[in-house]
């Protein structure tokens, strides 16, 4: 076995219960490791109790409404709804409860041992948790990230993420500021629930790095569902009214004004009191920790990954690279160094957006000669409702060699119908192959498989 040895009191020391860590920590167990691991706030980390998993029910239960407009159209009368906040909140949090038990259980079972409360490094084999020193012979920094508020004045008087999943009452307006999938995911959460929601971001147009043609749909589509999308536009102070409200002074004079303002404008690497100082640890200009494609730190003890790399942050990302890093390892004959290409993602926007592989522009600049398959329709379900909604999908495929590079969608489901299309695009499809794919009828997803025309 890679590191094991006997005069330190475990193999590998994990610091972070969340996706990543615990991923390596059961793996790593499993291979035969004595492993234990330091979690400070909650198990499962932020995907399970502040990300991913109360987002997707929000995202859930802020669709009611439109499916309430569209019954009628199906014959079914919807005689009155009533949406309560503190319900969906109450539930969710009993669902996340259930959750870090299964987690706590998953550990204890793997032969983990879990150790409550904040981790700090003494030295590169030496840990520090409640007063107990414990000595690893690796060590392994999966803390996270931590949502960002800028410096502004009131700073202190708006929410990000963290809070947003306890509000005790869903705000009647609510200003969300920032471009990328969180700001977007919870503008359509809020304004789905029926708060008067504005998204404010300071550039053109938001999800910077998303191909421009989902960009621009999402823009549109977005705008027909009463959100009112503020771009170029930035806020300079938040001051609080004497009846309770905020007002949110924008740079360019203009004040808004909202029950909540809520940040989504970035996160930084978790590092707070980590220690770091006691090794040869060093960080990336972004401020992420430092690593070689194997995880290591320049501490050779010292592995990290996950959010706090700031790669790719996802989930499946850090649960991929926590499986790699205890078969390094643990299993080194086992070990292939983890392959970032084609890794699909979505966004819960209201319709979804997902994508695997290179966006036009991506592929452009890189020199491809391309061929575009482009096509909007209005989805079937919605032709007998008022609903003026579109979906969209695209197709990236090189000129030359017919391969499909990339393939993105604006629709509902959309991240269930490319999670299927990424496993073509691993396995190297071509256009040919799936032109010679036979649709399945009717559905959204068959329009991958029959267009015909580039654009
Ligand atoms: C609002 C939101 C929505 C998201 N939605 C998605 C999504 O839909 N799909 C997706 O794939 N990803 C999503 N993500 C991203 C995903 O949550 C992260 O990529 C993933 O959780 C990263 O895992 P990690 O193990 O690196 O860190 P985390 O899951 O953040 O876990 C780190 C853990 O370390 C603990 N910790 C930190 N410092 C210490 C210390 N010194 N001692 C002990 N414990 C410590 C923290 O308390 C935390 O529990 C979302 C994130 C957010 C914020």
């Amino acid at each position: 076995m890679g590191n094991a040895s006997a005069p330190f009191d475990v193999d590998l020391f994990v610091i972070g219960a969340g996706s990543g860590g615990v991923r390596a920590a059961r793996f790593s167990a499993g291979l035969g490791a004595r492993v234990a691991i330091a979690e400070s706030r909650y198990l499962g980390g932020t995907c399970v109790n502040v990300g991913c998993v109360p987002k997707k029910l929000l995202v859930h239960s802020s669709h009611f409404h439109e499916d309430f407009s569209h019954a009628s159209g199906f014959g079914w009368t919807v005689e009155s709804t009533h949406f309560d906040w503190p319900t969906l909140i109450a539930n969710k949090n009993r669902e996340i409860h259930r959750l870090n038990e299964i987690y706590r259980k998953l550990l204890l079972n793997s032969g983990v041992t879990l150790h409550e409360g904040h981790a700090r490094i003494l030295d590169p084999h030496n840990v520090e948790i409640n007063g107990q020193r414990i000595s690893a012979a690796n060590i392994l920094i999966a803390t996270g990230g931590w949502p960002q508020k800028p410096e502004i004045p009131g700073a202190e008087l708006a929410i990000t993420s963290n809070e947003a999943f306890f509000l005790p009452q869903l705000p009647r307006r609510v200003i969300v500021v920032g471009g990328g999938y969180i700001s977007v995911e919870f503008a359509g959460i809020f304004n789905g629930l029926g708060a008067q929601t504005t998204q404010i971001y300071r550039g053109d147009l938001f999800l910077r790095g998303f191909d421009q043609s989902i960009r621009e749909h999402l823009r549109d589509q977005v705008r027909g569902k009463n959100i009112d999308l503020q771009f170029n536009a930035d806020i300079a102070r938040i001051d609080r009214q004497a009846d309770g409200s905020l007002a949110a002074t924008l740079q360019d004079g203009r004040v808004l004004h909202a029950d909540c303002v809520f940040y989504a404008t970035g996160r930084r690497p978790m590092l707070d009191g980590l220690g770091l100082e006691n090794t040869a640890v060093t960080l990336t200009d972004a401020g992420s920790i430092k690593v070689d494609e194997n995880f290591r730190t320049q501490e050779p003890s010292i592995h990290a990954l996950g959010d706090v790399i700031g790669r790719v942050q996802l989930t499946p990302v850090a649960l991929a690279e926590g499986m790699a890093l205890a078969r390094r390892l643990f299993s080194p004959e086992e070990y292939r160094p983890l392959n970032y290409k084609l890794i699909p993602t979505a966004v819960f926007s209201q319709p979804n957006i997902a994508t695997v592989g290179w966006t036009e522009q991506e592929a452009r600049a890189a020199g491809h000669k391309l061929k575009i398959y482009e096509s909007s329709f209005r989805p079937l379900k919605l032709t007998l409702t008022e609903d003026t909604q579109k979906t969209l999908m695209k197709l990236v495929v090189d000129a030359d060699t017919d391969q499909v590079l990339g393939c993105h969608m604006v629709g509902d489901d959309a991240g269930e119908i490319i999670q299927g299309i990424a496993i073509a695009l691993k396995a190297g499809a071509t256009k040919r192959v799936f032109d010679e794919t036979i649709g399945i009828h009717p559905t959204a997803a068959e329009e991958f498989v029959t267009m015909r025309t580039a654009v």
